[in-house]
């Protein structure tokens, strides 16, 4: 038996973090997540399970044939912390429901800023991508400069709350990609493959990327793992 992911915190990047913090069907349920889509998908002739090798072989059927509204019978709920480049790439997925943080009510600290461990290159042929790294020596020469400008932004942002300057303008002295955001965000596992499927890929941005690679390690394989099985083999197309 797997154990639930239910209430887990994963560590992403250098601060932030993903955790579920619902599920549905409950841990606690005594229909699995599996078998909630199994269920949903033999009510079109109101039946329900017929054991797990029956079960599972439906389930593979189904997502073989983009039979996908079982699929979102199963919700999964988190709390992300991300840097805004990761969060404005992820709000492009309109199936998500979202309430984030408001930098207008809660002021912003010092250490919530994305500090990379490395400095990726310009891809020499994908205009929006990356490729190998700098050497070591320049990479700290970089983080260091990042480092003072971080300082320097927040050292202004500071100043200008100090005047009496409100939490939603003194913020444009923020540097803005780079500033961690934490938001809640409820989808269903259908809706959830999609977004895995385009930004677990290899062209996704890696600060994106290291949040998809979570989701399906830690929350959407131990929750659904029938489901995540099809995925692999029938849309990531992967050997088993
Ligand atoms: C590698 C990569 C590079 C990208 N580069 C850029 C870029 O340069 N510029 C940019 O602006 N975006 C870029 N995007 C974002 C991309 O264009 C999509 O907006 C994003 O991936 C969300 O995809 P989606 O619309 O399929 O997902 P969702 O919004 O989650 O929608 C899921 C599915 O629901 C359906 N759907 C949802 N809303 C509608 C609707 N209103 N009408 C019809 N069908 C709907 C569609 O079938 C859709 O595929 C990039 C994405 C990736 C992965």
């Amino acid at each position: 038996m797997v154990e639930s992911p239910l209430g887990k915190r994963v560590n992403v990047l250098d601060k932030g973090w993903i955790e579920l913090v619902d599920l549905m069907p409950h841990p606690e349920s005594k229909v699995s997540g599996d078998l909630a889509i199994v269920n949903a998908a033999r009510v079109s002739f109101l039946g329900e399970s017929k054991g797990p090798d029956r079960d599972k072989r439906l389930l593979f059927y189904l997502l073989r044939h983009r039979h996908t509204s079982p699929f979102e019978m199963v919700e999964f709920k988190f709390r992300v912390r991300a840097p805004l480049v990761t969060w404005w790439q992820w709000v492009r997925h309109r199936t998500w429901n979202m309430n984030a943080q408001s930098g207008r009510y809660t002021p912003f600290k010092e250490e919530d800023f994305y500090v990379p461990d490395v400095w990726r290159k310009q891809s020499a042929d994908n205009k929006q991508a990356s490729e190998g790294t700098l050497e070591a020596s320049e990479s700290l020469e970089l983080t260091d400069k990042l480092l003072r400008h971080y300082d320097e932004g927040y050292r202004l942002y500071e100043e200008a709350l100090e005047r009496g300057v409100s939490k939603e303008m003194a913020r444009l002295f923020l540097p803005g990609f780079s500033v961690y955001y934490t938001w809640v965000t409820k989808i269903d596992a259908h809706n959830l493959m999609h977004f895995l499927r385009l930004r677990m890929a290899s062209d996704a941005q890696y600060e994106i990327r290291v949040y998809a690679k979570a989701i399906n390690e830690h929350f959407f394989a131990p929750a659904l793992p029938w489901t995540a099985e099809a995925f692999r083999k029938h849309v990531l197309n992967q050997a088993e």
